[in-house]
Parts: structure tokens; C-alpha cells; sequence
């Protein structure tokens, strides 16, 4: 399992010789093992540092690593510096080569699908789960006492007496409370040591509503959603949900942020839309974040004194005087570039106020 202590090692790595960040997609819907590690090659061509390229065949070769949904291998083979793990939510395929490993998205994954909470309850049980980066870990259950109904008009009972529900006795109430009381305090300790950050409840409304009244407040404070399962559902069912609440909080984040760049962009303040633009953001070494929807292209011209990139054909460059060359594709270039300089890009999908602009970032200053 990825942890806290690996990501602090990579944020806090730097090389003198040129490190290589490789992230590779293994999602079945990327196509088959071949496909996936042809597109590997590929990337690994182009990158050209042999040593690493040999280094991440071994390790790849190795087989046992395919496991998961994606693949994140961080290699400087001058320092003998090589990382390498294995994530069960799938990554966009893609490679970096710089002074420091290339972290970010591992921090989003980090922040949409670790340190997840998950309890399935019902009146006697509890079963509680931790989902971290893809990974669904079964803990240990609470066992209650049985619920078992008793007929109405016993001599424990009075009608009416504390609104109990319906066809419910005063004695079925306490076991379940007893119940609840029980689970919750299991749920404490089993939670202690892994201190998830949000959590999940799963089960009947009614269950689920006795039981976060019997957390602790604390506990109560980090639950984020709740979900109609069974207590009997199977571990698929559970990775399912985790998983799907998992790509929301993704989803959430992306649409903020480019609301964020919209309402910069709108007030003039730190941020740019469209590719004209930030073009010419990025050339003036102002952009921070990258923001680009998935899968967009656009060719563009290159300065070839400076550099200096632009989606308009011009004459001359206006920085060096030099003439333009066009080139098929300038976003790529510009991922790069910001990259290169310290930035971060943000590669979106599905987030419809992006698809008229494109591309877009926030600034600096
Ligand atoms: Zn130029």
C-alpha cells in the first residue's frame, strides 16, 4: 500500500542526473497487455535514458506488478534511485523527465481516493472497511446481540412509550441500541491506528441514521456520504461504491478548479482561457497551472530562435525576430514546457465549462 512516507520521500527527492517519472495506464480499456506495453516502448523511446529504460523492462518483466490499474515507476539510474507502485485506480499514461520525481498526480489520487472509512450496518452488525488508492482491506466485524422479536404485549412493554417504531418492542429497541453502541466503539478502535480521513456508511437508512448518532463526534464530522447496501454485500459491491464515490470527489475537484480559472480568467486576475492566450502565459513563464481537456490537439507555430510558441502565423517573431516553423501539435509542447518550468498541468475530462475554451491556466501573477 502506498503511504504518507513514500510520498514524502519522492516530494523531498532531487537527482543531479535527469530522473524519469513514468506513469502507465493498465485499464483494460487502454486494450491488452500488448498494446499497453507497446505504448511503454513508445514512451520509453522517446525519452532515451537506456539505463532507466532497462531498469523499468526488468521490473516490468517481472510480471507479478501488472496487478493493479496503473503503474507509477520513478527511476534515475546515474543515483540508483528507482521507485516503483502500483495503483488500483487507473492514471493517465504519460512520463516526465526532471531534477525531482513528478508527484502530482499521485497527490490528487492521494486526495480523491485515499484514507477512506467504510462501515455496512445493519441492527446487529457492523462490517467496517479501509479503501486507500484503489485498495478495498476488510476489517475485523462487530457481532450484537441477536434482535430477536418479541410479540407485543409483553410485560416489558407499554404502548406509546418513547415513540418506539412501529410493531417494534421497548426490548428489541435496547438490543438494537445496545447494538449500535457496541458497533460504534468497535468502529473507534479498528479506525485508530489506519485514521481514515473521511467516512462512508453503508446500509438502511433507519440503521444507518442510529449508528452515526452513536460515533463519536469526531468520527461523526469525517463521514461524507452515505449508501443503501446490504450487510451481506460482497467485497466487489464495496469496491464498486468506494470507487465510484472516489471518481465523484475527482470529478468535484476538477469542475472547482476550472470554475476557479473561469472566474480568474473573467476578472483578469491570474488567470487565462483558450490557446492564444495562454500561449502566451506560458511564454512569459506566468502559468502555474495548466489546465487542458482531455485529448485536445492544436497545431500552432514554433519560433525557432526562442522557442516562442502561437496559434496565429506570424511573419517574424516578436521576441527574437526569428521566422516560425508550424508544428502539428502545440499542446503537447506547452504541457511540457510548464512541466519544465516548475508548473503543473491538469489534464480534465468531462467538465462541460472547459469544452468551449479547451485549455486555460492559472497564473502566478
Ligand atoms: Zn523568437
Amino acid at each position: 500500500m502506498f503511504t504518507e512516507a513514500a510520498l514524502r520521500e519522492l516530494l523531498e527527492y532531487r537527482s543531479k542526473a535527469p530522473l524519469l517519472s513514468v506513469y502507465l495506464n493498465l485499464d483494460p480499456s487502454q486494450g491488452n497487455m500488448d498494446a499497453i506495453r507497446l505504448h511503454l516502448r513508445n514512451m520509453l523511446r522517446e525519452v532515451n535514458l537506456p539505463a532507466d529504460e532497462q531498469r523499468i523492462w526488468e521490473y516490468v518483466d517481472h510480471g507479478r506488478e501488472w496487478k493493479g490499474r496503473s503503474l507509477a515507476i520513478f527511476s534515475c539510474a546515474p543515483e540508483d534511485f528507482f521507485r516503483a507502485y502500483a495503483f488500483g485506480v487507473p492514471l493517465r499514461s504519460r512520463y516526465f523527465v526532471g531534477q525531482q520525481p513528478y508527484v502530482k498526480p499521485i497527490a490528487h489520487l492521494l486526495d480523491d481516493y485515499g484514507h477512506y472509512g467504510i462501515v455496512l450496518v445493519d441492527k446487529q452488525q457492523a462490517r467496517p472497511f479501509f479503501f486507500h488508492l484503489g485498495e478495498l482491506q476488510e476489517l475485523e466485524e462487530f457481532q450484537g446481540e441477536e434482535v430477536r422479536h418479541v410479540k407485543r404485549g409483553g410485560a416489558s412493554t407499554f404502548p406509546g412509550r418513547r415513540g418506539g417504531t412501529a410493531g417494534r418492542t421497548d426490548y428489541e429497541e435496547e438490543v438494537v441500541e445496545r447494538n449500535m453502541k457496541g458497533a460504534a466503539a468497535h468502529v473507534v478502535r479498528i479506525f485508530e491506528p489506519l485514521r481514515p480521513r473521511r467516512l462512508l456508511l453503508g446500509g438502511t437508512e433507519e440503521n444507518v441514521n442510529l449508528f452515526r448518532k452513536s460515533l463519536p463526534k469526531a468520527l461523526q464530522s469525517l463521514i461524507v456520504g452515505t449508501f443503501a447496501m446490504s450487510l451481506n454485500a460482497n467485497r466487489a459491491e464495496v469496491l464498486e461504491k468506494a470507487l465510484e464515490i472516489g471518481q465523484r470527489a475527482e470529478q468535484q475537484r476538477e469542475v472547482e478548479l476550472v470554475e476557479q480559472m473561469i472566474t480568474a480568467a473573467a476578472k483578469g486576475e491570474r488567470g487565462v482561457v483558450r490557446l492564444d492566450e495562454t500561449l502566451e502565459a506560458v511564454h512569459a513563464g506566468r502559468v502555474q497551472t495548466l489546465i487542458v481537456r482531455d485529448g485536445y490537439r492544436a497545431p500552432g507555430y514554433q519560433c525557432q530562435g526562442c522557442g516562442y510558441l502561437t496559434a496565429q502565423a506570424l511573419e517574424t517573431c516578436p521576441f527574437c525576430g526569428a521566422s516560425f516553423q508550424q508544428i502539428p501539435d502545440a499542446v503537447e509542447l506547452v504541457v511540457r514546457k510548464v512541466l519544465e518550468s516548475g508548473g503543473e498541468v491538469e489534464i480534465v475530462s468531462g467538465v462541460p465549462t472547459l469544452e468551449p475554451l479547451k485549455i486555460g491556466g492559472l497564473l502566478r501573477y
